[in-house]
């Protein structure tokens, strides 16, 4: 499974120049789980192109309101749906930082989102926690909030070290294979199905170093930032999970 979030870059030309770049770099092959999310406004017409292209792309969202109603500026998990969405990223960090957003907000949206789309939480410990070797325990307090549920099997998890986001810095290959078969771990105990989930690996991803991390048993796929703006580069980061480029 291959994610890019876009976050808030993107233009109708941005879209036109990177289909065309994905289109040349990309090498078929069937089956993986290939997502793009877009901000909201270019939806749809990602959307369109995509299927005049006939590309095998699933249209997602970065995030998802709780409910509907008089609630300026959000966006629901209907709409989201009524606009061929299959899945929405939520709890990113720059949500939980920049927007404030928290575990129980997220735990609302979660068991709005959950049968209804894909849907890919996002989880992972800033740079202060990593220093204090307290990664686990918040990865575990994130966790919490699927604890005791029945979870499907299109749940996901993306661990994304918040100090590895955008900056060129990543943990070990195997340091992140660790974590995930911790969070595979921890999920599979805590949810009343013992569901194991997807886990991806989010954060300075690009194609220098995916191969690295696909190699890796637990690692299950890529939520990508800044390397999925360019339609060569996360074509090329698709191919190689493929087993296409290496
Ligand atoms: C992200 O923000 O989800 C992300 C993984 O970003 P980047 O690939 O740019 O580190």
């Amino acid at each position: 499974m291959i994610v890019a979030n876009w976050k808030c870059n993107g233009s109708k030309k941005m879209i036109q120049d990177w289909l065309r770049q994905y289109m040349d770099t990309f090498i078929s092959s069937t089956g993986t789980y290939v997502g793009i999310a877009p901000p909201y406004m270019y939806v749809e017409h990602f959307l369109n192109l995509i299927n005049e292209y006939g590309l095998d792309i699933k249209l997602g969202v970065q995030d998802v309101d709780k409910s509907s109603g008089a609630r300026t500026s959000a966006i629901s998990i209907d709409m989201i749906q009524d606009m061929d969405c299959k899945f929405t990223i939520l709890g990113h960090s720059e949500k939980r930082v920049i927007f404030n957003e928290s575990n129980e907000n997220i735990s609302k949206k979660l068991d709005i989102a959950i049968d209804k789309v894909d849907a890919i939480y996002c989880i992972g410990e800033s740079a202060e926690e990593n220093n204090k070797n307290q990664t686990k325990d918040i990865l575990e307090n994130q966790l919490s909030i699927i604890k005791g549920k029945i979870i499907p099997s299109s749940f996901s998890i993306a661990y994304e070290p918040v100090w590895a986001i955008g900056t060129g810095n990543t943990p070990t290959p195997e340091d992140i294979n660790d974590i995930h078969k911790f969070i595979k771990d921890v999920v599979q105990s805590s949810t009343e199905n013992n569901i194991v989930p997807t886990v991806l690996y989010g954060g300075s991803v690009n194609e220098a170093n995916a191969e690295s991390f696909f190699k890796q048993n637990y690692i299950d796929g890529a939520l990508i930032g800044g390397a999925s703006l360019e339609g060569k580069s996360f074509a090329n980061i698709v191919n190689i999970f493929n087993g296409k480029n290496l």
